[in-house]
């Protein structure tokens, strides 16, 4: 048998060194780029650099590595065109037969705060996806490997006589996904800046694309078909990349408030926990432990809570679950779960549960790109706009009465804000010691939300007196005020810019509590 050649190029280097060793036990000849053939020979196994293989330099700070027609010849040769051999032959190019590369970490650079966009475009590999390209679409006679968590499967099938013609094909469909993502995530990040690295603050061109993941059994009633379908290049942490582990198939109406749930609680830095019904949270929480922030977002609206969707940001471990299994919950989410709480759902194996992994480093800057874009269809037409993704910070805050806020109750402030943004308009959240305290969603008058959002707590014998509230736009009248502050508010966070905002601050002076103006509006609808 004539002995194979294998070229490996990996940034990320987990697993090479055992992989190369074990290629090199089965007689595999190993050619490599600069850093990966150091780390092979300082281990001791003999390896020829590409350079000294193609007779032509590493150059341009390594932009021209393997951009040579000796590698692509290798690997594009046929080997069952007798002209391919005979060309390769003349030209003194040799097979590859194996190509282990993964590629410059683009993702994992743009997702660091602070990256520019220089750092982002040095770590736009090049040779590495022409390599996978190349050898993907040569499947027949190369193997290419572009995760490390394919070499074990490789490895076994080599040592049982050969790699598969079923695993080369499937190597190479793993790697044009790959290269497809790869290019996917650059132009995200590309089209969401301006050429001077600045945020570009219009949306992205339309060319989103969409891959169908499932049908569903019906859309948000019985009568209605419909589908569920994911952008070709997700962002890392959204809904799409869940993974079920157990429960009956999600539906329509359980993707939509799944989607809210996460969307609501990922937005959180400390422990917290979201409940959902009807796309609008009926209990919103933090606390110490994942057990606490339920037990308090439990608490705003027990009655609305059954059945509910239930999302955490940290690991659920058994005694929150122990506590969320005693309600009826559709779906609940977690970034993770321990084998004691994944027990606890065992007993009920139709609830649905998802794992979806948190975004590295929080909402990523290149989210902005066309992964961020919300659309609503109109009649014959689409609506497109960016994604409310404006986090109003703290310095931002304007205090426009004689009373400044104390410092716990602007942190209430913002925890409220935080949560009305995710509440259907009109939106009014009363909310106190990090947790809601009652939710007036989506009706046509703020003041009937502030009213719904009083009747609620006290239907859950909670005191709104002393509470902090938010009102996802300005008051127009006076009114909306007097109704949060006769239900017991001493603080109000609102975005200001009603024509009338003169008469609303002297209201909240008159009342003798505070208001800070966002000048930012979370409209939802
Ligand atoms: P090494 O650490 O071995 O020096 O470099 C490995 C990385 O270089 C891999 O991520 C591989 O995809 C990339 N690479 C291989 N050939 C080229 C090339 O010709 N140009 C560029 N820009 N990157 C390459």
């Amino acid at each position: 048998m004539t002995q194979l050649t294998a070229l490996l190029s990996v940034s990320d280097k987990t697993g090479v060194l055992e992989f190369a060793r074990e290629l090199h036990g089965l007689g595999v000849k190993l050619l490599s780029t600069g850093g990966t053939a150091k780390l092979l020979a300082d281990a001791g196994l003999p390896v020829t650099e590409v350079a000294d293989h193609t007779g032509f330099p590493e150059m341009l700070d390594g932009r021209v590595k393997t951009l040579h027609p000796k590698i692509h010849g290798g690997l594009l040769a046929r080997r069952d065109v007798p002209a391919h051999v005979a060309a390769i032959k003349e030209h003194g190019i040799s097979t590859i037969d194996l190509l282990v590369v993964n590629l410059y970490p683009f993702e994992a650079t743009v997702a660091k705060p602070g990256c520019t966009l220089e750092d982002a475009i040095e770590n736009i590999d090049i040779g590495g996806p022409a390599m996978v390209r190349s050898a993907a679409k040569n499947w027949k006679d190369v193997a290419v490997l572009t995760d490390a968590s394919q070499y074990a499967g490789v490895l076994a099938e080599l040592k049982g006589g050969g790699i598969s013609q079923k695993t080369k094909f499937a190597l190479s469909v793993a790697a044009f996904n790959r290269i497809s993502n790869y290019d996917g995530a650059i132009s995200d990040y590309l089209s969401s800046l301006k050429e001077d690295g600045t945020r570009n603050e219009y949306p992205a061109q339309s060319n989103s694309q969409f891959v169908k993941l499932q049908d569903l059994r019906y859309g948000e009633n019985p009568h209605q078909t419909a589908a569920f379908y994911r952008d070709m290049h997700p962002a890392p942490g959204s809904l799409v990349t869940a993974r079920q582990l157990q429960g009956k198939e999600l539906s329509y109406n359980n993707i939509a408030d799944a989607d809210a749930a996460w969307e609501c609680v990922k937005s959180f830095d400390t422990p917290a926990c979201v409940i959902i019904k009807h796309a609008n949270p009926c209990g919103v929480a933090m606390g110490a432990s994942p057990a606490e922030a339920y037990a308090k977002a439990f608490k705003t609206d027990p009655t609305s809570a059954f059945g509910g969707i239930i999302a955490f940001n940290r690991e659920l471990d058994a005694t929150a679950a122990q506590a969320v299994a005693k309600q009826f919950v559709e779906v609940l989410i977690a970034p993770s779960f321990t084998p004691e709480a994944l027990l606890v759902f065992a007993a009920k194996a139709n609830t649905r549960l998802l794992q979806i992994a948190l975004p590295p480093g929080g909402a990523t800057p290149w989210d902005h790109g066309r992964n961020a874009q919300d659309i609503k269809r109109v009649g014959s037409g689409l609506l497109i706009q960016t994604a409310d993704n404006r986090e109003v910070q703290r310095g931002e805050l304007k205090v426009v009465t004689k009373v400044q806020p104390t410092e716990s109750q602007l942190n209430d402030l913002l925890f409220a804000w935080k949560v009305a943004k995710y509440v259907k308009s009109n939106a009014i959240v009363f909310c106190g010691g990090g947790m809601t305290l009652g939710v007036g969603a989506g009706q046509m008058s703020r003041i009937d939300s502030a009213r719904i959002a009083s009747i609620k707590a006290e239907n859950a014998s909670l005191s709104l007196k002393g509470s902090a509230v938010a009102s996802d736009a300005f008051f127009p009248f006076r009114d909306g005020l007097d109704v949060v502050c006769e239900a017991g508010a001493t603080c109000v966070i609102q975005p200001g810019g009603s024509v009338r905002d003169d008469e609303v601050i002297a209201a909240a002076d008159e009342r003798g509590i505070a208001m800070v103006l966002t000048g930012v509006r979370h409209f939802r609808h």
